[in-house]
């Protein structure tokens, strides 16, 4: 009698504990489908106001960014220094995020929790070995991981009519990409195959050799290194994809299979 007890009890407390689980399992489940809500009215008028590479895209891609740039919002805390951060700082970080990565459905930034902004450039807030350069932007490493820092003013005129081939967030979120798979070199190897790695490296250190003898478009700043060049050449890609077309079509030709996208492209 006494070991029926038992069993019985041993039963229920093992039932309760799987209904637990189950339970769990599918709280954790509901938090989840919950972060995607869809964009607010506001976050859908700016991003149309505001965005040109959203503004070129059909209806269904439209709506694909736009969850993107949800689930980014929802996951991704956006804060400011010395600011107060609105809807459209946070929407211009979460399309830079997602311009670059637009071509992989199924990418998502692992390595990324917070996002800081400030006001301005940062130079004289951070010290950086050998950079005279005014900070735009940084990617954390060490106790620094996870985070990215921007200025709003540079993040902001990336997006302005002015950017030019300028465009401060997608810069920093392709050195993210960049850096996935451990070294920030200017070779994404999750992106790009492997047998396209030689040429696109012959391809960069050419370009550099023309930038450094002042006979490029580029950005000086792409000379730097491998990591700078492929950001640098990001920026241009995005911001002005048929002149990087035309005076560029090898590296225009390069960046479209790295990036899986074609911006140049009528869509
Ligand atoms: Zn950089």
């Amino acid at each position: 009698m006494s070991s029926f007890i038992i069993i019985t009890a041993v039963t229920l407390l093992a039932l309760g504990i799987a209904a637990f689980l189950i339970f769990k399992k599918r709280s954790h489940k509901a938090v989840v489908t919950q972060s995607s809500q869809p964009l607010t009215d506001n976050y859908q008028q700016l991003l149309q106001q505001q965005v040109a590479y959203y503004q070129k895209l059909d209806a269904a891609s439209q709506a694909r960014f736009q969850g993107l740039v949800a689930e980014f919002i929802q996951t991704v805390r956006i804060e400011g220094v010395g600011l107060e951060v609105d809807d459209l700082d946070r929407l211009l970080v979460a399309s830079s995020a997602v311009i670059p990565i637009f071509g992989y459905q199924e990418w998502r930034y692992k390595n990324l929790t917070n996002v800081i902004l400030y006001p301005d450039t940062f130079n004289n807030d951070f010290q950086f070995e050998g950079e005279s350069r005014n900070i735009m932007g940084m990617v954390g490493s060490g106790y620094m991981n996870g985070q990215m820092l921007l200025s709003r003013a540079a993040l902001l005129k990336g997006f302005s009519s002015q950017s030019g081939k300028q465009n401060t967030g997608i810069h920093e979120f392709v050195h993210l990409l960049d850096g996935a798979d451990g070294a920030t070199d200017g070779v994404p190897e999750y992106l790009l195959a492997h047998e396209y790695a030689q040429p696109w490296l012959r391809m960069m250190h050419q370009e550099i050799n023309r930038i450094e003898k002042g006979h490029s478009d580029i950005d000086p700043y792409a000379a730097t290194n491998e990591a700078e060049f492929l950001a640098v050449a990001a920026e241009y890609f995005f911001e002005k994809p048929e002149q990087l077309q035309q005076k560029h079509p090898e590296m225009y030709e390069q960046l479209c299979r790295l990036f899986a996208q074609n911006p140049a492209a009528d869509l």
